[in-house]
């Protein structure tokens, strides 16, 4: 870093960091305007059940920049986090995910799937979260039970009485929860249990590591057991060999997410894609 030579705060970063700091100021101007014009696209990647049966998806945000291409939400979502901005932006994933389910729910072929929406912590911890998410549901007329809602440990434990408390009154309007990365977090069994969950998501890390790292196996295999234990499902997710998929199943993980069956892709892809796929019970 430079030296402070006391005449003038900017010297105080390199130029390495200069550029850093106006890249950022640069994305977060777009990130504003993004909402308005219409930016964001809603991908999705198929979750494959026993027999191939298709049962749903995770809903991944996009953003399609004007002159940046389609940047991953790993670019920007952690920018919106701590800019606020994830609060309109989680809300249009939802709002879009919910008129979704609407248009699956009047067709034999799609009203049984189930759409995963990942939450931010900032959305989570809003005091009217319950009301928007009812709100939406009531305006758009979607199944409550078909929506799943995608929660980290971290969220989960920031503040784990406030967690539970609103994971009941959402659970009682039908919604479902998943925890998202599981394994990779510091969930202690005794809050893991508390939480009325209702799947576990197999790390990524982990599921790579199969056939590669033994502990890596026996993390999967663990956590396979603890969904187990506790009653509720277990889905693994980065899924891209049949080599993986057949350990999942064989230690009773039948539901499955990753490339071996697609990357996640806009909403006519993934329609066609189901119908190569038995269609859902
Ligand atoms: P995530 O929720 O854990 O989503 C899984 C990520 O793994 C996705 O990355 C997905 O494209 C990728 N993936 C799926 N299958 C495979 C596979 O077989 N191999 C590999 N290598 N990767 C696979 P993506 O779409 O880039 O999303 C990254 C993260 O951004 C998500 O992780 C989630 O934490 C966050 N995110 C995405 N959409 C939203 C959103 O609407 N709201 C919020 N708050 N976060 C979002
Ligand atoms: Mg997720
Ligand atoms: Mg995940
Ligand atoms: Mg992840």
């Amino acid at each position: 870093a430079a030296k402070n030579d006391g005449r003038n705060a900017i010297r105080f970063f390199d130029p390495m960091m200069q550029a850093a700091v106006t890249a950022r100021a640069a994305l977060e101007n777009d990130l504003r305007t993004a909402l308005a014009e219409q930016q964001f696209l809603l991908y999705y990647q198929i979750q494959i059940g026993p027999g191939d049966q298709p049962v749903g998806a995770e809903a991944l945000i996009r953003w399609q920049h004007p002159t940046r291409g389609l940047v991953s939400p790993f670019d920007f979502i952690p920018l919106a986090e701590e800019t606020g901005l994830i609060l309109p932006i989680g809300l249009w994933v939802l709002q879009t995910a919910c008129k979704q389910l609407q248009r699956w729910r009047n067709d034999p072929a799609t009203a049984d799937l189930q759409l995963a929406v990942n939450v931010s912590a900032l959305q989570f911890r809003q005091p009217d979260f319950m009301e928007q998410v009812g709100a939406l549901l009531r305006h758009t007329g979607a199944r409550p039970d078909r929506l799943k809602l995608e929660l980290t440990e971290s969220l989960a434990l920031e503040n784990v009485e406030d967690t539970i408390a609103k994971m009941k009154v959402l659970r009682g309007l039908g919604l479902r929860f998943s925890m998202d990365d599981f394994g990779t977090g510091q969930s202690s069994l005794s809050y893991l249990t508390r939480l009325p969950l209702d799947q576990l998501k197999i790390d990524q890390s982990f599921v790579r590591n199969i056939g590669i790292q033994h502990t890596d196996a026996l993390i999967v295999q663990t956590i396979i057991g603890m969904a187990h234990s506790l009653g509720i499902d277990v889905i693994a997710e980065g899924v891209e060999t049949e080599q993986q998929r057949a350990f999942l199943a064989l230690n009773g993980c039948t539901l499955c997410q990753g490339y071996l069956f697609s990357r996640p892709v806009p909403l006519d892809a993934f329609e066609s894609l189901l119908t190569q796929y038995a269609s859902p019970a």
